[in-house]
Order: C-alpha cells, then sequence, then structure tokens
C-alpha cells in the first residue's frame, strides 16, 4: 500500500508547491475563511497548513490518510458534476507516504481535539489527543524524505518558495472571501485579508500588482448559459513576462491550451513579439458543460461545447479590448 501511494504520490506531488496546492484546496473544501501557511526552507523542511474549517472527527482522521478515503464522492452522479475541489482521496495518502505528515483536528461539536499520523510500512494511523482550535491543521515535514530521486529534483529554496507563492496567489484570486497568509522561515511574506466582492479589485492589485489594475479593462459579459468577468490589460501594459495570465473555469484555475489561444487571438496583431497576454479572467458555465477530471493535476479541461466557449471568450476579450482603445 505504501508503494501504490508512493506511486501516486509521482503523478501528483511534484514538488513543494504541489503539496501547498493539495491541502490548500482540502481547507477551501471544508469551508475555510482563514489560512495560514507556514514554509521552511522552500517547503522540503516544512509545509504546515493551518484553517478554522469544518474540522476532521476523532473517527474519521485515520480514514482522511488512507487512499481512496473520500468524503466528497457519495456516488457515480456526484463524479459528473464535481463541485468541491479535491475529488480523488488520494491526496493525504499520497503526501504521508513521502514525508512526515500529522494531521491535527478539531470539529466544533467535538470536546477535544486529535492527532493522527501514519507510521512504518504497513502505514498504519496512530491517534493521539491534541490541543487545538476549531480547524484543522496538516503539518508536513522532511518531504521527500525517503524518495531521494525526487528530492534531488527540487531547485533552491528560494525557486521552490517562488513556486508556492504563485500557487497562493492563484488561490488567492480565486476566492476574495478567505484570508490568506504566507510565511516563510517564519517571516510574513504574503497577507491578502479577506474581502467582498465589491472589493476584488483590491485584492487583484495586492496579488497581480497595481500596475495590471492601474490600466486593466474590466469585462463582464453573459450569452448563452456562459459568462466571462475580470479584468484583461490593453496591450501597452501588458507584461514582457509570462506571469500574469490567471483564467479561472467555475472558480478552478486552468492553463488551458484552447484558452490561451482564444485570448492570444483577442489582441490580434497589436501585441508586439515581447509582451504576452496579461489577465485574470472567470469563466463561468455549467457544471455539466466541463469535464475537469482529466489529469490528476487537474490544470486541464474539457468543454462540451469547446467551440463556442472558445468564440465566447475571443470575442468578448476582443470587444474589451477594442472598448479601450476607442
Ligand atoms: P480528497 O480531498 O480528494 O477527498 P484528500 O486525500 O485530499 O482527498 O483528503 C482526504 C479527506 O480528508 C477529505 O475528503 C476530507 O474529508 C479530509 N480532510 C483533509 N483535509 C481537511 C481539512 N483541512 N479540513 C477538513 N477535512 C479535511
Ligand atoms: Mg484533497
Amino acid at each position: 500500500i505504501s508503494l501504490a501511494n508512493q506511486i501516486a504520490a509521482g503523478e501528483v506531488i511534484e514538488r513543494p508547491s504541489s503539496v501547498v496546492k493539495e491541502l490548500v484546496e482540502n481547507s477551501l473544501d471544508a469551508g475555510a475563511q482563514q489560512l495560514t501557511i507556514d514554509i521552511e526552507k522552500g517547503g522540503r523542511r516544512r509545509i504546515r497548513i493551518r484553517d478554522n474549517g469544518a474540522g476532521v472527527s476523532k473517527e474519521e482522521l485515520p480514514l482522511a490518510l488512507a487512499r481512496h478515503a473520500t468524503s466528497k464522492i457519495a456516488c457515480l452522479d456526484d463524479l459528473e458534476a464535481i463541485q468541491s475541489l479535491g475529488f480523488r482521496g488520494e491526496a493525504l495518502a499520497s503526501i504521508s507516504s513521502v514525508s512526515r505528515l500529522t494531521l491535527t483536528s478539531k470539529p466544533a461539536a467535538q470536546e477535544q481535539a486529535w492527532r493522527a499520523w501514519v507510521e512504518g510500512r504497513d502505514m498504519q494511523a496512530e491517534l493521539a489527543p491534541a490541543s487545538h482550535p476549531d480547524g484543522t491543521t496538516v503539518d508536513v515535514e522532511d518531504l521527500f524524505f525517503n524518495t531521494p530521486a525526487r528530492r534531488k529534483f527540487l531547485r533552491t529554496d528560494k525557486t521552490e518558495f517562488n513556486h508556492i507563492d504563485e500557487t497562493i496567489k492563484r488561490i488567492a484570486l480565486s476566492r476574495f472571501d478567505v484570508r490568506l497568509s504566507l510565511n516563510h522561515n517564519q517571516k510574513n511574506v504574503r497577507n491578502y485579508p479577506a474581502v467582498t466582492d465589491d472589493q476584488a479589485i483590491e485584492r487583484v492589485a495586492k496579488v497581480v500588482g497595481a500596475a495590471f489594475t492601474d490600466h486593466a479593462v474590466a469585462l463582464d459579459v453573459e450569452q448563452m448559459g456562459l459568462r466571462l468577468w475580470g479584468w484583461i490589460a490593453p496591450q501597452h501594459a501588458c507584461r514582457h513576462q509570462a506571469d500574469g495570465q490567471y483564467f479561472y473555469v467555475n472558480g478552478r484555475m486552468m492553463r488551458d491550451r484552447m484558452l490561451n489561444h482564444a485570448i492570444r487571438q483577442a489582441y490580434g496583431d497589436t501585441l508586439g513579439d515581447d509582451r504576452v497576454p496579461t489577465y485574470v479572467l472567470y469563466l463561468q458555465l455549467a457544471a455539466t458543460d466541463v469535464d475537469v477530471n482529466v489529469h490528476p493535476a487537474k490544470h486541464e479541461v474539457r468543454f462540451q461545447r469547446a467551440r463556442e466557449v472558445h468564440d465566447f471568450v475571443l470575442q468578448s476579450a476582443r470587444q474589451a479590448l477594442r472598448s479601450r482603445a476607442s
């Protein structure tokens, strides 16, 4: 079982930022409104996520660490219309097979907090009482300590932390209502207070930079069950590096060729070779119109009406850019 977990880990857990992504998504699935992310040494020494979400009961703690134990899919129909971010039930098992992971949790209705961790080759879960406020802490120490090959692929602490920072930025742009705080080696690096939808641009300015929000065009278009809203930079305000491209499909950050292509096309020839489209965009459509269950890392998406989606994104973005040009 441990080996199977390690193989699964190889697919999904590429580096510290992959761990951060999985854990943060779990916290959000648990309804957390506040997350504190503590990183040490680029995540190779420690990744610790504390949340104030619903928590895991004592009985469910060992289950949460077991493979394919997910509380989020009750039947096959659920698979067709996935709403929660995590759904494969293998992130915690995978991560704990390649690190020293402890899961500490206290649901509000439970008097006492409990801590669980797995030990030994048979991955037996151990349990002990703990002290913890309502919510959950997942503490991941010494990532890849038992998989030297994977450890060798890690870059400098700074580079690994930059990946984590980017992961948190993506999340910060997907949930304005959640407060996120990111620390590296005991120093606060990012602090994103919760904002209302009306103040969303404040969060965007904090995450992407005021240079973006000062120039970006706001758009909000709805058509045939598709909605696209957000901000897109006119060509003169586009970046020279590909680090300002945020596209969300039903709240989930995507890197999708077809969508990239549509936006690139919206700029036409106006974009010089030295600039890349810069945007924060949100596409919303019926859950049954998209299949997110394509790859374990969940970056890809498959649309039922791919052509329509492509053209809708292209036209909406183009219109926004033209309104600014004239
Ligand atoms: P999945 O998210 O796909 O269900 P995971 O391995 O990521 O699988 O998590 C396993 C289970 O552990 C989740 O289904 C959930 O019940 C529980 N869990 C994990 N993290 C948290 C958290 N931060 N708060 C509450 N429950 C959690
Ligand atoms: Mg998960």
